[in-house]
């Protein structure tokens, strides 16, 4: 008789055991307890542990809802003056940088971004990534590949998100510096994403700016065909004053209005910025249930403006943060931010509070809206999730003189990615009291890629 069963049955799996001093659960902080982890990387139980061998405070691993990896390499260049500063001078410079970086560029900028999510309190990522063709036009998804195999090397839970890119402005051609971006139509968007192998895929029809608002039905359902009915769709809109203004010349509509009446906004439905949707457009995103992705830090960095993300959670709405340009990485300062905007276009405080306080809730919230918009069980310290997990140090300067009733608004008010000590994606440690693997080789050759790619 064959004893393939009782080999079965004997299998031992490889459980991990990861104890803390304080775990923030979906019921709150509970004390003194080890999370199970199983070897697909999730969340088995909890259970009672004394002393908090592997850390202080353990956190759920906010998802990073949007970013450009890319555009890691901007940061800190294009900010001397010139005429009406804005956005659109910024778009210019970012588009010399992107027309010059090659696949091994793109692989050493996207792995150190990566890296500093990690170390920043991010632990998935949702990457926005349009930079697709070869410098010298020729198509390929050699620039796709460089961005997984980052992740991969970072150790950092992708969602990569291929941008289909078609035109200039609403009714306008593509101009000659975004030929890197464009497609010519549905076809060689989906060859592309048939290339792209051992990542999970969701969609991203860049704005209504550079897609058709008419095309968008029907290539969302061929995307949604090839990938999955259930791949999230991102989409920049209502970023800027200008882009409403042209929207509402081309179509005397506002631009969310202009999407849901193209297509069925649904929870796969991730609006990004979102910035100055009208209170009916806010209503619309609401009640289809879509996520709106706020990335603070970016918004501020290019003037774009504030959404009402206190009227809009107030009314039962769901947001995500994202590092978006990835200026500066730092899961802590987005939340902190993204609060503070809405106190000062409100002239008032705790804005995103509620009876539990800033930071709890705040914390919960987005990392609820990540996992929504990352389409992955990330974002909560249960059984059946992700054990993508980012500690707080003991000794964090923010913590001093608190106790748990307020350790989560102290690190939302006063806290930064300093405070961070080990992070773990599905369980495996990647950072250990704030310093990655492979760090000092990431950050050597990042350096000399940015100054290179900067350099006129
Ligand atoms: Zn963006």
């Amino acid at each position: 008789m064959r004893p393939q069963g009782r080999f079965v049955r004997t299998y031992i799996s490889m459980q991990t055991r990861l104890a803390f001093e304080y775990i923030l659960t979906p019921q709150g902080l509970v004390r003194d307890q080890a999370l199970v982890v199983g070897d697909d990387g999730r969340i088995e139980s909890l259970e009672p542990a004394k002393g908090g061998a592997d850390g202080f405070l353990a956190l759920p691993g906010m998802p990073n809802a949007h970013s450009h990896a890319f555009q890691r390499a901007l940061a800190g260049y294009g900010e001397v003056p010139k005429g009406q500063d804005s956005f659109w001078s910024w778009r210019e410079a970012m588009y010399r940088l992107a027309n010059r970086m090659t696949p091994e560029d793109m692989f050493v900028i996207a792995r150190e971004a990566f890296l500093d999510m990690l170390r920043g309190g991010f632990t998935s990522v949702a990457e926005f990534h349009y930079l697709h063709h070869m410098p010298d036009g020729r198509p390929g998804a050699q620039m796709g590949r460089a961005v997984i195999s980052a992740a991969k090397e970072a150790g950092i839970r992708l969602r990569l998100l291929p941008v289909y890119y078609q035109t200039g402005g609403f009714r306008q051609p593509a101009r000659d510096e975004q030929q890197r971006f464009i497609h010519r139509g549905a076809d060689d968007f989906l060859a592309l994403l048939g290339e792209l192998h051992g990542v999970e895929l969701g969609f991203a029809p860049h704005s209504l700016r550079a897609v058709p608002p008419e095309e968008l039905a029907k290539l969302t359902e061929a995307v949604r065909k090839q990938i999955g009915a259930d791949a999230p769709v991102h989409i920049h809109i209502s970023e800027q004053r200008r882009e409403v203004d042209e929207c509402q010349a081309a179509y005397k509509l506002d631009p969310i209005e202009l999407l849901a009446k193209q297509v069925k906004l649904d929870r796969h439905w991730n609006l990004v910025h979102a910035t100055h949707a009208s209170e009916a457009e806010q209503a619309l995103m609401r009640e289809a249930d879509a996520t709106v992705v706020l990335c603070p830090i970016t918004e501020a960095y290019l003037g774009d403006g504030l959404f009402p993300a206190d009227q809009f959670t107030a009314a039962g709405g769901r947001i995500a943060v994202g590092s978006d340009s990835n200026c500066r990485i730092d899961a802590i300062e987005e939340l902190r931010l993204l609060e503070y905007g809405q106190r000062l276009r409100a002239q008032r405080r705790a804005r995103l509070a509620t009876d539990e306080g800033l930071g709890l809730p705040l914390w919960r919230a987005a990392c609820a809206g990540g996992a929504a918009a990352l389409a992955q069980d990330v974002g909560s310290l249960a059984p059946g999730h992700f054990a993508d997990i980012v500690t707080i140090r003991r000794d964090a300067a923010a913590l001093r003189g608190h106790d748990a009733d307020t350790f989560m608004d102290a690190l939302v008010v006063g806290g930064s990615r300093a405070d961070i000590g080990d992070v773990y994606v599905g369980g495996q440690r990647r950072v250990r009291e704030g310093v990655c693997h492979g760090a000092e080789e990431s950050a050597r050759a990042f350096s000399h890629a940015v100054l290179k790619l900067n350099s006129v």
